[in-house]
């Protein structure tokens, strides 16, 4: 089951998004196994990404084949000293204290963590990340922090079936992002789209792409 939809989803998603850039699968593995990760990355995942400190610390040691660690959920600012060292992008920097809580931590343990910046494109309330008109500001102020390499960008879209403004917000990010490049060279990823919304936030001009449920079925929370 995940190694055929692990197959199916490699084959589906494009070599590379209309700008040329190849297209990354990150596997969200929020309330997964390890045997179920692992299966997972046996079939082709290489990077796996985790939303809750508590479970990724349990998980750390069972996790097989050195695939590459990112965190994708919402960091509380006294749970980054469990994750210094061991992340290799962080996609939801939302805030600018995280941002300096984690350039702190970094600094401290003598590296430089690769962040995203996390944009809230559709406004909304109950999601977390910076304004799209705070995005230059935003990434102005975090690339003075000296212990952090800022990679791109992520957002969520919101929740909503309307495809054609879906599209309007999914392509906003990607214009939002093509500006901050002149400035950041440095920029290799914009992170946006999930199961439901994955096909059409490539089509806009996402280059990775996060995926829970359709590798790994529905959730199961308890
Ligand atoms: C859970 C989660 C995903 C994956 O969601 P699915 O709809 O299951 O693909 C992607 N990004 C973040 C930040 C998540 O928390």
């Amino acid at each position: 089951m995940i190694e055929q939809n692990v197959k199916n989803l490699l084959s589906e998603i494009p070599q590379t998004n209309p700008f040329g850039e190849r297209v990354t699968l990150v596997a969200a593995v929020k309330t997964q196994t390890p045997d179920d990760i692992n299966r997972a990355i046996c079939a082709g995942v290489r990077a796996i990404g985790d939303n809750h400190v508590q479970e990724f610390r349990d998980k750390y040691d069972l996790i097989e084949g050195n695939p590459e660690r990112h965190f994708i959920g919402h960091l509380q600012t006294n749970k980054v000293k469990y994750l210094i060292g061991k992340i290799d992008l962080y996609h939801s920097v939302d805030r600018m204290n995280l941002a300096e809580e984690l350039s702190k931590r970094s600094a401290a343990a003598g590296v430089v963590s690769d962040i995203l910046v996390q944009i809230n494109i559709g406004n909304e309330e109950t999601k977390g990340g910076f304004e799209p008109e705070e995005a230059e500001e935003a990434c102005a102020r975090i690339s003075t922090l000296t212990a952090l390499n800022i990679k791109g960008l992520m957002a969520m879209l919101p929740f909503i079936d309307d495809q054609t403004e879906l599209r309007r917000l999914a392509t906003m990010m990607r214009d939002i992002y093509d500006r901050l490049m002149a400035t950041y060279p440095q920029f290799e990823h914009l992170s946006m789209g999930m199961s439901g919304d994955w096909k059409l936030c490539v089509e806009c001009g996402s280059n990775m792409i996060r995926l829970g449920t359709s590798i790994f079925g529905a959730r199961h929370y308890n």
